[in-house]
């Protein structure tokens, strides 16, 4: 079992575009508690280690602002992914797992991440696309050429501004909503993959 039902949306945009395989990295954004880091697990796979002891086939780093009942290989970190300080540690983290730089060389990200919402339409836009805004940054930063970033809108005043931004960064742009998703959230995710080089 999962941990919430979220992970049967990712397993969906799993099925529809192919996205995980053993042996990739993959950054988790707002990954609390956990039920995609589960899914991620068990997609990429485990291989006995030296010590006999299961393996990651892979890696995968976790973020989000509350804290997360450890899932088994993945890392995570605990902190607000709009401040720098947050950013400096995935990068070590992913450095750490990678052995190196960690630019380019991330395969998937994926971002759940949704914001406390005020109720005031406009405010609660801009702290959307905000999210989105860094996840797509990160995403450019990170991805390897061929990689795929998908990210969790809402219908709304930020959903153009989303999907234009998808479209300057990745040369294949997808929208899905899940039917694991209720017909009444307003929400979608879009799934871009391989970059566009500016
Ligand atoms: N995908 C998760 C799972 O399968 O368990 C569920 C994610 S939940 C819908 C959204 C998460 O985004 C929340 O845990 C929230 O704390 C996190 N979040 C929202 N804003 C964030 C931010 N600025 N930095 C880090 N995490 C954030």
């Amino acid at each position: 079992g999962y941990r919430s039902r979220a992970a049967y949306k990712l397993q969906e945009l799993d099925e529809a575009f192919g996205l995980v395989r053993p042996g990739q990295c993959i950054v988790d954004l707002g990954c609390a508690p956990g039920a995609w880091c589960q899914y991620l697990r068990r997609c990429l796979g485990t291989r006995p280690g030296a010590d006999g002891q299961p393996r990651l086939q892979g890696v995968i780093v976790g973020v989000d602002l509350l804290p997360m009942e450890p899932v088994d290989g993945v890392r995570f970190i605990q902190g607000d992914f709009r401040e720098e300080g947050t950013l400096v540690a995935i990068q070590s983290a992913l450095a750490d797992a990678l052995g190196g730089d960690a630019e380019s060389r991330v395969d998937l990200v994926v971002s759940d991440m949704a914001p406390n919402l005020s109720g005031v339409e406009a405010v609660d836009a801009a702290r959307i696309e905000q999210l989105i805004e860094l996840a797509v940054d990160f995403a450019v930063h990170h991805l390897a050429p061929e990689g795929a970033l998908v990210a969790k809108v809402f219908h709304g005043g930020a959903y153009d501004a989303a999907v234009r931004l998808f479209r300057v960064h990745f040369r294949t742009v997808k929208a899905h909503k899940p039917k694991a998703s209720r017909p009444q959230s307003a929400e979608t995710f879009l799934v871009g993959r391989g970059l566009k080089r500016h």
